[in-house]
């Protein structure tokens, strides 16, 4: 570069830096959903309705049930660095929600047109708010259910780079059942709907028992088939459902972690599982899991990854260990003996 006009430094406007952000926290539309979702049980929603229309680029809204916003608050969660999740840096230490990084809904707000309708459950009314094209929130007052419902309208608009990296609607539209899945897998407790273009895709009953989830996503006979496993030690424990040697797959897409439900990925915990089936099912093929770990906020680090899917875990050999033993155990019970075997 020549001249000194551009090697002069200026600080970015507030839109340019939210886009600039959106670029890792909103990569597609299923990163919207995952977000919005997350956000509906960080307010202890027990039910959360998705709705997508065209892949998600047309449309997205997430209706909850959860605690709402104040009307003084309710433009704020707009803004970047706005959170109610923390106050100061030490709280990144023992991080219980979902979300803390108050990134989302500002980045999402600059790449799409957005409404959110909110209304705490105590209060008569509800407020609006609506952002789009980086400029201030237009706030007004609104009827509305309690809870909070948030519609993402025409995303990636204003950033052609972006939309055109897409792949088809269907494939987002994939991507973000997948997303729904793993959100609800890790919320047994919450009852989960979602539609595509008006059509149920999945829902799941809320009732806090994991293998109805699983038997709703998956399918009754898949939900009767998974074997259970359970464990527990000082700081941890662990529970789960792991496929029998007949039950496999070409791809890994079936196979969910989730530390304090929060789904994320992890080489050694999902080796320590696979490697329970080697000579066990045919070579290439992937057993389908289900695993949730619980541990002490404070020996997970979420704060190394923009959309939190890799965490630092301490432990992380041990708890591996115990997780190989574990699926070890629900893998050579004999319940694991195939139906047919057994009538034969
Ligand atoms: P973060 O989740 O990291 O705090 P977000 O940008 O996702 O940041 O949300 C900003 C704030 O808006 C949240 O901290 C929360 O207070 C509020 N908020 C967002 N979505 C909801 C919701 N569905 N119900 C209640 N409050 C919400
Ligand atoms: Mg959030």
């Amino acid at each position: 570069m020549t001249g000194s006009q551009e090697t002069r430094i200026t600080i970015l406007d507030a839109m340019t830096a939210n886009q600039i952000a959106a670029g890792e926290v909103v990569e597609r539309p299923a990163s919207v959903v995952k977000e919005l979702v997350e956000n509906s049980l960080d307010a202890a929603a027990r039910h959360i309705t998705v709705e997508i229309e065209g892949g998600g680029l047309q449309l997205i809204r997430v209706r909850d049930d959860g605690r709402g916003i104040e009307p003084e608050d309710a433009p704020l969660a707009f803004a970047r660095h706005a959170t109610s999740k923390i106050r100061r840096a030490a709280d990144l230490a023992r991080i219980t929600t979902l979300g803390f990084r108050g990134e989302a809904l500002a980045s999402i707000a600059a790449v799409a047109r957005v409404e959110m309708a909110t209304r705490p459950p105590g209060r008569p009314g509800g407020t609006l708010v609506r952002v789009a094209g980086g400029k201030p929130p237009e706030v007004t007052e609104t009827g509305c259910p309690p809870g909070t419902s948030v519609t993402v309208k025409d995303l990636f608009y204003n950033t052609p780079a972006r939309r055109q990296y897409l792949k088809k609607p269907s494939t987002e539209a994939r991507a973000i059942v997948a997303t729904v899945e793993r959100l609800a897998l890790g919320h047994p407790g919450v009852a989960f709907s979602l539609s595509l273009d008006g059509r149920r895709s999945l829902a799941t009953p809320g009732n806090g028992d994991l293998q109805a989830v699983l038997a709703a996503l998956y399918g009754l006979e898949i939900g009767r088939e998974l074997l259970p496993f359970n464990g527990s030690g000082a700081g941890w424990s662990l529970h789960g459902f792991t496929s029998p040697p007949w039950l496999h797959r070409s791809n890994r897409d079936q196979q969910v972690l989730l530390i304090n439900g929060r789904y994320i990925t992890n080489r050694l915990l999902t080796w320590a599982i696979e490697s329970c089936y080697r000579n066990v099912i045919p070579a290439g093929r992937h057993p389908l899991f289900v695993l949730h770990l619980a541990v002490d906020p404070g020996e997970v680090d979420v704060n190394v990854h923009p959309a939190k899917l890799e965490v630092r875990l301490q432990r992380e050999q041990d708890l591996a260990r115990q997780v190989t033993n574990l699926v070890k155990g629900a893998l050579f019970t004999p319940r694991a003996v195939a139906p047919a075997t057994i009538s034969r």
